[in-house]
Formats: structure tokens, C-alpha cells, sequence
């Protein structure tokens, strides 16, 4: 068979759609495509969703709002931007924050490169051109130069498999997957299952307005108050006026966090102190129990079981029924083994008449009916069936956009025993392929390192273009490296196998560690080496006369 005639460089490029195509509309994807029209790219932006946010636009459910300070999750490329914006709360909900995006979208004339309600379905590299050829589910086909996929950690929404759910003839949600419309809880029989982050945080604001809740708990979880408060326009002042030293924190901090971290372990305090001390942290925002608590809290055994003492007997003082509150109190992981979650009021709503738990690990889920739940200890029927069992967590999105590298090399082959990055940003064997804010980034603030891995992307795509070459390709050696410094951490690593970082929470998953240990200064650290070294981890090279210009 003749082989048709090759088509020359300049002709495939005249029909690709664009040089760069975004896939995602969340906090990491607009960013990318505002920094990849600002390099001059022709970029286009390409969301499952019908509107932009991603996290905060899918989880609307009651409730929803930041464990991060909404100042320090906010962009800081602008101080435009920062000083143009508002948050009313340091812990903005989740309209608020859905508000921001679409403002920032605005600001920024982004929209008209987007199409929103437009899944990938696949994308396809082709060698011989040096492109994508990315496929959608209303049947489009897109050819770009390079393919960046910002399509989350969190975004794939979990059920476990519990026979049955489809059966049920009320209203089932699952929190990540929230509609549009307001959902009218006044009066009904409800059931919400899990009592992760999201759980613990539609439990009490809906517990009002509902005739029963019924709160399905397969393992109770280390809760802390919250800590919310209003931002005063004295505050919103002093945050102006100290952005760039905020930023400076910020950068420096392992996990984007201005908490700042404390200067003692638990021994160097006698016990009274430490009680003290653990007050000061329950009444502390947000995740400085996690940051600012002592420095050895996390690794040593005994002042880790000390400080979840003082927080079972908080909920042993809120929780009015000492058997409920008993059920209440974790007693299979130690505190920061898993995400903790951060609350307000939680405790407090099991103390109403109308909210019930059911100890899972007591008597466990048989199936779901048409008219409800049963458990080993009976039917409940429900009207509503809240689901706020979590995500398939880092590689959930990526393993299900039909991926196809060089040689036709499927991502979910080449990632079968777990992912395998460099920076997280960029995988062997997929040329021009690069996932800002997936799996193996850091830990913490998240658009704090998924806007550095953006800012990296973008500064290689740059390099690439304007020193003449059109592929980029991460080094098997450098993926090896970073990939085992990832695996290495997870020893070290305060979460646990029980957390859902080790994609424990997913049957047939396999367990690694998908976050970076190191954090952002690791992250910083190598992006700087790359830099440094003229990309050297990379291999750089043209389409049209197929080898390399330069070995990486
Ligand atoms: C309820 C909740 C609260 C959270 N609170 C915090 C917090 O306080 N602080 C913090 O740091 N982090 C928090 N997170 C984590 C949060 O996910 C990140 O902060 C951040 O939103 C991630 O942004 P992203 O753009 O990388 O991904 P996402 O916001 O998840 O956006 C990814 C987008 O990609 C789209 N997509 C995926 N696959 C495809 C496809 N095949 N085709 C087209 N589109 C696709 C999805 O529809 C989605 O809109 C929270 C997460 C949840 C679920």
C-alpha cells in the first residue's frame, strides 16, 4: 500500500483549531488560558459544565463553602483584580466564589474563547504532525499543538457501590454534582450518606429545614470548628495595603497557607500549657490546626492522641447524648491521618430532635429500594437521598478523556500501577501533554501550586515556540525521579492508606500517594532547575524533520 503523501508542516498547521486547548473551566483552566493568550497563543477553553468555576460551580449544594481564606485562594497575578474584588467573608461560600470566577472570566474577555457544556471525550496524538486531534461528545473534532488539561482533582464524583441506587423513586443528588435549581428541603425526609468534607457541611444548614435527616456514617471524622467571620472594611484595607507581603508568605509557605507555623513541639510545653494551647487552636481558622498546630503533632503518637482527646471531649461537651456523641468520635484514624474537615454547627445539629445517625460500621449499608435505605438494622424511607461520598481523587478526570499518547499509548495504560509525572505537569510518551493541578502537586491552598504548575506550562510552551521547536516531552529519567520522590514521601506523609490521597477510597485503585510531599518549595525548586537548565529534563524537537534538535 502507497503511503498517502505527508502533509507539509506549514499546510497541518493552517488547520489546526488553535495552538493551545484548554480542557476545564475551573480556578487552574482559566487561569491557563488567560496566561496562554497572554503569550500570544490563539488559546480556546473547552468545559464539560455549563458554566465556569469548576469545584465551585458543580458543588452548590447548601453549605458549600472554602476551607482556604478566600484571599489567599483568590488570583494574585493582579493587584488590580485583588483590589477590585470584595470577599465579604474569609471563608467565602460557595456562590460568592462561583461570583469571583465568572467576574474574573469577565474582567479578562475570556468567555468567547470558551465552550462551556462540551465534554472531551477523546484525545489522539499524532506524531507525524505533532498534534491533537481532540474529540467532543457533540461530535466536534479539534487539532491543537498542544493539549492542556486542567481538568481537576476533585471532579469526578464517587458512589460506592451499593446495590440498588437506581431503584430509588425520591430525589438522589450527590453533592459534587448539585443542579442549578435550588433543591427544597422544607418538610422532607431526608437521608444524607457520608460525613467527609462536603457531608459535614450541608448536615447543618439543612437540618432546619427538613422534617428528618437521617446522617449515614461509615467513619466519623476529626471535626473543628471552621472558625468563619466577616471581613471588615478595615480588614479588606490592610489586605490591600499588605498584598505583596502576603504574596511573599504565601510563596514561601509548604502549603499556600498564611498560617504561620509554631515553634514548639508538644513536649517543650507541660500539660496545662498544651490544654491552652489546643484552645487557642480550636479557635483558630480553618487549617492552621493542621499548619500552625505543634511541629510534631502529625508524627508524634502521643501528642497526637492528646490533642484528639481535647477534641473528643469538645464533642463529648456539644453532642447532648453521650452514646451519639461516643459514635461521633473517631476511633479508627489519628487527626491530619486523613483530610480533616472544617465545621460550623455540625456538632450542634445532632443535639435537634429531627437529625438521627446510623453507625454504618454498626450496622451496615444492605441496599438502596424504591422508598429508601436498608441497613443491617432496617428500612428508613426517604423523600431525598443526599450522596456525599467524595471523589475518585487526583487521576479520576484524566483516566476518563480517552487519552491516547505516541503509538497510540493509552494514559490509563501507562498510569495502570498509579500516575507518573514530572512536577506533576507532564507524563512520557505524550508529547505536547500537559494536566496542571492533577495528581503529584502539592498539598494545601490549591490555586497556589496549580498556578505555579500553570505558569510553568506556560513558560514552556513559550520557550518552545520562540526557540523553533513545536514538541516537547518530558525525560523518562526525569519522570522517574519525581515520581519516586512522590512515592518516597508518601512514607513520610502525615495522611494515611485510609485517606482518599492514596485513591483508597475507590475499589480496584491502586493506592499511591498522589500528592507531592515536598509541597510548593520542592515545586519551586525544580521548576527553578528546569529553567535554569534550558529545560534540559525535556526533549525539544520540530514535527517536520522528526528527531531531535537537542536530547534532554
Ligand atoms: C466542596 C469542595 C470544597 C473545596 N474547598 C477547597 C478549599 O477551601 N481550598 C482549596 O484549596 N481547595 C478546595 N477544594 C479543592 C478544589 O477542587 C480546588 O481548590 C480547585 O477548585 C481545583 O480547580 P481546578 O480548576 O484544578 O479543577 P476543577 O475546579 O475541578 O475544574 C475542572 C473542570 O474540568 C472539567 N472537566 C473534567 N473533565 C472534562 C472533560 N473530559 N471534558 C470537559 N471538561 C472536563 C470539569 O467539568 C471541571 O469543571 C474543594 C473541593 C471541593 C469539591
Amino acid at each position: 500500500m502507497t503511503k498517502p503523501p505527508e502533509p507539509a508542516p506549514d499546510e497541518s498547521s493552517r488547520r489546526l483549531t488553535g495552538d493551545v486547548l484548554v480542557v476545564g473551566a475551573g480556578v487552574t483552566g482559566i487561569y491557563q488560558l488567560y496566561r496562554a493568550r497572554e503569550a500570544g497563543f490563539s488559546a480556546q477553553l473547552v468545559e464539560a459544565g455549563d458554566g465556569v468555576g469548576g469545584t465551585w460551580y458543580w458543588n452548590r449544594y447548601p453549605g458549600a463553602r472554602f476551607d482556604s481564606e478566600s484571599y489567599t485562594y483568590a488570583y494574585l497575578f493582579s493587584k488590580e483584580l485583588f483590589d477590585e474584588w470584595e470577599w465579604p467573608e474569609v471563608f467565602a461560600e460557595q456562590p460568592e466564589t462561583e461570583r469571583y470566577l465568572n467576574h474574573v472570566v469577565d474582567r479578562f474577555d475570556l468567555r468567547r474563547h470558551m465552550r462551556l457544556g462540551t465534554s472531551v471525550t477523546s484525545a489522539t496524538y499524532d506524531e507525524q504532525s505533532a498534534t491533537w486531534t481532540v474529540v467532543t461528545d457533540d461530535g466536534s473534532e479539534l487539532r491543537t499543538r498542544f493539549l492542556v488539561a486542567a481538568t481537576g482533582v476533585l471532579s469526578v464524583p464517587f458512589f460506592p457501590d451499593v446495590p440498588g441506587r437506581e431503584d430509588f423513586r425520591g430525589d438522589s443528588y450527590h453533592t459534587g454534582l448539585w443542579p442549578e435549581t435550588p433543591v427544597d428541603f422544607v418538610g422532607k425526609r431526608v437521608a444524607v450518606i457520608g460525613t467527609g468534607s462536603s457531608g459535614v457541611q450541608i448536615i447543618p444548614v439543612i437540618a432546619d429545614q427538613v422534617a428528618s435527616l437521617t446522617v449515614y456514617q461509615r467513619s466519623a471524622n476529626w471535626c473543628t470548628p471552621l472558625n468563619n467571620a466577616p471581613i471588615t472594611p478595615e480588614e479588606q484595607a490592610q489586605l490591600r495595603a499588605g498584598f505583596e507581603a502576603m504574596r511573599e508568605v504565601l510563596n514561601t509557605s509548604v502549603a499556600g497557607f498564611l498560617h504561620p507555623a509554631h515553634d514548639r513541639t508538644a513536649s517543650d510545653d507541660s500539660e496545662e500549657e498544651r490544654r491552652a494551647f489546643f484552645e487557642k487552636m480550636w479557635n483558630s481558622p480553618g487549617f492552621s490546626k493542621l499548619s500552625s498546630n505543634y511541629t510534631d503533632l502529625l508524627f508524634n503518637d502521643a501528642a497526637n492522641a492528646e490533642w484528639c482527646e481535647f477534641i473528643a471531649q469538645k464533642i463529648r461537651n456539644i453532642v447532648e447524648d453521650p452514646a451519639l456523641a461516643e459514635q461521633l468520635i473517631p476511633k479508627d484514624h489519628r487527626f491530619g491521618e486523613k483530610r480533616p474537615p472544617f465545621v460550623t454547627g455540625y456538632y450542634e445539629a445532632f443535639n435537634k430532635p429531627n437529625v438521627s445517625l446510623v453507625d454504618l460500621k454498626e450496622t451496615p449499608l444492605v441496599r438502596i429500594n424504591e422508598r429508601g435505605i436498608e441497613t443491617t438494622e432496617g428500612e428508613r424511607q426517604f423523600d431525598i437521598v443526599v450522596w456525599a461520598t467524595g471523589f475518585d481523587f487526583g487521576t479520576g478526570a484524566l483516566m476518563r478523556m480517552g487519552i491516547r499518547g505516541r503509538d497510540g499509548l493509552a494514559l490509563n495504560e501507562h498510569w495502570a500501577d498509579g500516575p507518573k509525572t514530572f512536577l506533576g505537569v507532564q507524563t512520557t510518551g505524550f508529547p505536547n501533554f500537559f494536566f496542571p493541578g492533577g495528581p503529584h502537586a502539592a498539598a494545601g491552598n490549591n490555586p497556589r501550586y496549580n498556578g505555579d504548575q500553570v505558569d510553568f506550562s506556560t513558560d514552556a510552551l513559550t520557550y518552545v515556540r520562540d526557540h523553533g521547536y513545536d514538541v516537547i516531552e518530558v525525560d523518562a529519567a526525569a519522570e522517574d525521579k519525581w515520581t519516586a520522590m512522590v512515592d518516597r514521601g508518601a512514607v513520610d506523609a502525615p495522611f494515611g492508606e485510609k485517606s482518599y490521597f492514596f485513591g483508597t477510597n475507590v475499589p480496584g485503585k491502586p493506592r499511591k500517594y498522589l500528592l507531592n510531599s515536598g509541597g510548593r518549595p520542592k515545586l519551586f525548586k525544580e521548576i527553578e532547575k528546569v529553567i535554569r537548565s534550558d529545560y534540559k529534563s525535556f526533549r525539544l524537537s520540530r514535527s517536520s524533520d522528526g528527531g531531535d534538535r537537542r536530547q534532554g
